[in-house]
This record gives structure tokens, sequence and C-alpha cells, in this order.
């Protein structure tokens, strides 16, 4: 049995430099792992870090899932929205202030200040406490390595006050920052558009509370920003208020109307509606329940999706009012923007991503999680900036098929370019001579038919293998590749159970640029492909003939007349030719003219076999 472990895993742990998506509603964290970015969760939800802070009466300020659920109940000592009010001052956030339940006023330097139980706060002493738990959320993620570096990203339109009170909250939180990176920039680094050499993007970002849209420049893998557009209160939370409307309209003909002010029974109808568009993205209907106030009664209420998007028609249309105004600042044509990347949680709506589609005239990378793509691409960038390479593709496809070398150099494709990962697949092979007790296999990745033009990933040899005539061993090779894009090709034999193995990185080392070269060069050489790819076939079955022949001739030369014994000769010499040329036509010639010469031979063969079959029944009965 052999186990053959290739060291072609030999990458090398980057220090531990993460993406932080420090956001409005929530704030997310991914750290790099296994040759990809990957958002961590804190500990016990599968949720993100809510951008609140509460204090309570006394202790520790407490961040995130909890401080949000107090906000419910202790507005005034819940902060939240701070990104709202970094590096501005009070004049100019007077309208937002007036939406938000705590206290602030102007400090020193005009910095707006928050009162929160005596205590003076500054939006960057807020937003540092929001870090300090995106940091412990990674270093519990990490295995205990405490954070130090980080990415942290910011909307494009934030101006230099704006990113450097950010700088500033990251340094209170003892976090060096390895870059302040544009949220658009972020996302469009997670689909990998930096490789690209030159193009547009542009980035539709619809968040809770803020719709966001920037057309990028790409040039030789960096992003320009060209125009920002959007609206800093339009968001999901206006898309559920149309359900809220709705419901309070309805609800007002049968309740007492001063039931339906209560805060609770508001907040309870908030949630309801939220709920309820989430679902109305997976389903066509949804169901919207609430218990009316002061008694037992359950208010239902169907929704259709095509209302709720009669509903919504507005919003969706002011966002494409900015997207025109951003494509004008930009001197851009829709036609003259490439790529479109949809980020925030309300991009799931389909009606959403079809009004984008419409727009833009192409279709929107949806691949990625759009709550989480900014944060994915933040670690990419983190990465790179602590020397990692990018030269891995983040997508979570095969982007090149994977396959075996067969005997004579053609290409078995086991798993097919595009498979979504993880994924499997199982491919039965068997020995090529008579009493073979081992096969060597090559793992090869590429599209193209004949192994020396794909890439090898690997071999290795399952040995132990009993000796027996060919093509009777039942060798099954498994390749599996898991969710982090690590494959592993298992042969096992299976009258013997004898098993070998090895692991690679099918990725590992190609660029995007890479596999679009290797795609490219496969659909040119397809013709030719397909030609040398028979033609090895041929060699192949050829040789197996070859080897057949001599076999059949050694024991039946006696039994046939010289003339058949001349032609046989001739059609093998004529076939060992035509493999020397491996013209495909030739070599099927020569196949063809071969089999017509052995088929006397193959008939005496018969024969023969036949009366020794009866011959040892005959023995095995006496
Ligand atoms: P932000 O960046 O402002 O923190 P997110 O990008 O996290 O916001 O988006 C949050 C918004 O997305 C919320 O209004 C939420 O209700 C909405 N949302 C989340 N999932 C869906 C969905 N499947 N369909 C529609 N809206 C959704
Ligand atoms: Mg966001």
């Amino acid at each position: 049995m052999g186990f053959l472990q290739l060291n072609v895993l030999n990458q090398i742990e980057p220090l531990a430099a993460v993406g932080i998506d420090l956001g409005t509603t929530n704030s997310l964290v991914a750290v790099w792992e296994n040759g990809r970015p990957k958002v961590v969760h804190p500990e016990g939800d599968n949720g993100y870090v809510p951008s609140a802070v509460y204090f309570p009466a006394d202790g520790a300020p407490i961040v995130g899932k909890e401080a949000r659920e107090r906000a419910v109940f202790d507005p005034e000592h819940t902060i939240f929205s701070v990104k709202r009010f970094m590096g501005r001052g009070v004049t100019d956030v007077a309208e937002d202030l007036k939406g938000v339940p705590f206290k602030a006023h102007s400090g020193k330097n005009g910095v707006i200040e928050f009162d929160v139980r005596g205590r003076k706060l500054t939006p960057q002493e807020i937003s540092a406490l929001i870090l300090e738990k995106c940091g412990e959320v990674a270093a519990r993620a990490t295995g205990g390595r405490a954070l130090q570096k980080a990415v942290i990203t910011v909307p494009a339109y934030f101006d230099d006050a704006q990113r450097q009170a950010t700088r500033d909250a990251a340094r209170l939180a003892g976090i060096e920052v390895l870059r302040i990176v544009n949220e658009p920039t972020a996302a469009s680094l997670a689909y990998g558009l930096d490789q690209k050499k030159q193009g547009h993007v542009a980035v539709y970002d619809l968040g809770g509370g803020t719709f966001d849209v920037s057309i990028l420049a790409i040039e030789d893998g960096v992003f320009r920003v060209l125009s920002t557009n959007g609206d800093t209160h339009l968001g999901g939370d206006d898309f559920d208020r149309c359900l809220v409307g709705a419901a309070l309209t309805e609800l007002s003909h049968s309740v007492d109307p001063r039931k339906l002010d209560d805060p609770a029974f508001r907040q309870a109808l908030r949630l309801a509606a939220e709920k309820c568009k989430i679902e109305l993205s997976t389903y066509p209907e949804a169901e919207m329940h609430i218990q009316i106030p002061d008694s037992n009664v359950q208010w239902r209420r169907r929704f259709t999706r095509r209302e709720f998007e009669v509903l919504t028609k507005v919003l969706v249309e002011r966002t494409l009012h900015s997207c025109r105004r951003a494509l004008a600042d930009a001197k851009l044509e829709p036609s003259q923007i490439d790529e479109v990347v949809l980020v925030g949680g309300v991009t799931r709506m389909p009606a959403v991503r079809a009004a984008v589609q419409q727009f833009f005239g192409r279709e929107p990378h949806t691949k990625l999680n759009p709550d989480e793509v900014v944060a994915l691409g933040a670690a990419v960038q983190a990465h790179v900036l602590s020397g990692g390479t990018r030269d891995v593709l983040l997508m979570d496809v095969t982007p090149l098929s994977l396959g075996l070398e067969t005997v004579g150099g053609a290409v078995a494709k086991v798993i097919l370019r595009n498979s979504t990962i993880p994924c499997q697949a199982t491919e039965g092979f068997t020995t090529y001579v008579d009493n073979q007790t081992a096969i060597d296999f090559n793992v090869l990745q590429g599209e193209r038919e004949l192994a020396a033009d794909c890439r090898s990933l690997g071999r290795f040899r399952l040995s132990g293998i009993p000796p027996m005539p060919a093509g009777l061993a039942r060798v099954a090779v498994r390749f599996h590749i898991d969710a982090n894009g690590l494959l592993t090709v298992t042969a096992k034999e299976q009258s013997t159970g004898v098993t070998a193995r090895i692991e690679v990185q099918p990725q590992n080392g190609l660029s995007d640029a890479d596999v679009q070269r290797m795609l490219a060069n496969a659909y040119e050489h397809a013709k030719d492909d397909f030609a040398a790819r028979r033609a090895a076939e041929l060699v192949t079955e050829i040789g197996t003939m070859l080897r057949a022949t001599e076999k059949g001739l050694a024991e039946a030369k006696p039994q046939l007349d010289r003339e058949t014994i001349l032609d046989i000769e001739d059609a093998m010499k004529n076939a060992r030719n035509a493999c020397e040329g491996r013209d495909a036509r030739e070599l099927q010639r020569a196949r063809d003219a071969f089999e017509k010469a052995t088929l006397p031979l193959a008939a005496v063969l018969m024969d023969n076999f036949a009366k020794k079959a009866l011959t040892g029944k005959v023995i095995g009965e006496v």
C-alpha cells in the first residue's frame, strides 16, 4: 500500500492581518484562510457585529448584539449609526442627530461629542470600541492570535476628515491600519476584478440605511474612483416602511389608532415587515403577522412579491436616478460599464437585481454574499499588504478541468471546469499489461486533450495490485475538492482494497490571466487536440493489439498458412510505423488493416481456446 504525500502545498502562512468592514448597521471581520478570504462570526452566532454600543449604569460598555437588543428598552444609553458622525461637525449632521435618541453636542475643534451617563465620547471612541470587538472576534477565530493589523473600509465619498477619524478610531483600539480602502474597491477586489488590465466597474450598494453607487476605473489592476453618488437616507429600512405603511392602513380600519402608536408594537411591526421583505426575495408570496396590542388577536396578511414590488418601485427608481448621475459625472454611458458589482442585503431582491441589470445592460456579479463582499475584499487587500500572494482565484468553482493522464498521453477528465465546489467524482481505471502490479497516476489541470498540454499538479503511484491479466484490475479513482479548494485524489484497487492518494491545491499559483490563457489555448487548439487525442488513443489500442498478436503468434503460428503470417507481420510493421508518426488518420488506417490481417489468427485462437475449455471441463467432470 502506498500513501504518497507530495509537498505541493508549501504556502507560507502570512501574518494575521484582517479586513474590517466598519458599517453603519453591522461590522464584519474577514480573515485569510486556506487561500481565500472568509468572514468570521462572533461566538455563538452566525451573524455579524452590530455597530452599536450600550453603556450600562456601571461596568464596561457592551458592544454588538447585546447592545442592539438593549437599544429597544434603553435607547438613550445606546449609541448606533456612529458612522454617520465620523469626522463630521454638529452642523453637518444636524438632521441625523434629530433622528437618534441619544444626545450630542459640539466639543472642541467642532468634533461631535455624545453625552452618555455623564461621559463625553467622540465618534472615534465609539468606533474604537466596535473595532476592538471585531478584533476579539478575529482573535478567537484565528486561535487566539491578537489582532494587530487591519485593512478598514470606508465609503468612497468619505473625505479626509472622515478617513482620518477612522484611522484614529483604529489607533485607539490598538490596531495598526495597513490601509483605508474604499468599500466599492474592496467589493471589486473580492470578485478579483483587479486582475483585469482595464475597464469600468459600477458598484451598486443598497444597505440598511444608505445607498451608494460608485463608478471605478481599473488601470493595470489599480482602481480609481471616477464618481460616486447615492442617498444617505435610502435603504432597506425604507423598503420595510412600505410594508409597515400598508399594514397600518389596513389595521386602522379595525384597531383603535391609539394602540397602534405603542412603541413596542411599532418595533414589532417593523421586524415583521423586514422578515416578510426578506422572505419575498426567495418566495413569490410571504405572510406578515403580528399580535394586536392588548388582545389575543393575530393580524395576518399575505403579500405577493408583485405587490411588494409595486409598493417599492419608487425607491428602486431613486437608486437608478443616482446611477444616472454617477455615470454623467464619470462621463460614461451605461454601455461603457464592463462589470457591475452588487453590495448590500437589499440587492438580494429580484426586482433590484433586474432593475440594475436592465439599467447597465449587463448581468451583475452576485455570486458572493452581498453582505460580506466588502469585508472579503478588505481581507484580500490585507493579505496582499502583509506579504501574501494574490495568485489565487476567489471563485467557488473549479476554473479548469481536472483529470488524469491515460496510457498514450491522453487526458481523462474527471471533474469538469466550472463545477461548483465542494464536489467529487469517481472514474474507473484498469491495468494495461498483464501482471501489472502498479499504476502511475498523473493528476492534470487544463482543457487540452493531451497530458503534455495540461498542467501536472502531481503524480502518485498505486502499487500492490495482485498480478492478473491486463484489464481485469478494477481501480476506482476518486477526485474530491473540499470547500477550500483542496483536491484529494484517491485510487483504490477494488479486489484487494489497496489505496494510494495525493493532495493538491489545484488553484495554487494560477492567476485569472493564466486561466484565461489556458482556456483560450484550449479553444484555439480544439480541433488539433481532438485529432491528437484520437491519435493517442489509437497508439494505445495498437499497443495492446501488438502484444496480443505476438502472444497469439507464438502459440498458433504452426496452424497458420505462410500468406497469413506474412500479412500479419506486414500489418504489424505498418502499425508500428504509424505509432511513430502519430498521425490520427494514418493510425486509423493502420489499425483497421491490422485488425483485418489478424482475423484468421483470431479465429484459430478462439478455436483453440474453445477446445481447451472443453477439455478442462471434461477433466473437471471426471
Ligand atoms: P449596511 O451596510 O447598511 O449595514 P447591509 O448591507 O447589511 O446594510 O443590508 C442590510 C439590509 O438588507 C437590511 O435592510 C435587511 O433587511 C436587508 N436584507 C437582508 N437580506 C435581505 C433579503 N434576502 N432580501 C431583501 N433585503 C434583505
Ligand atoms: Mg454596507
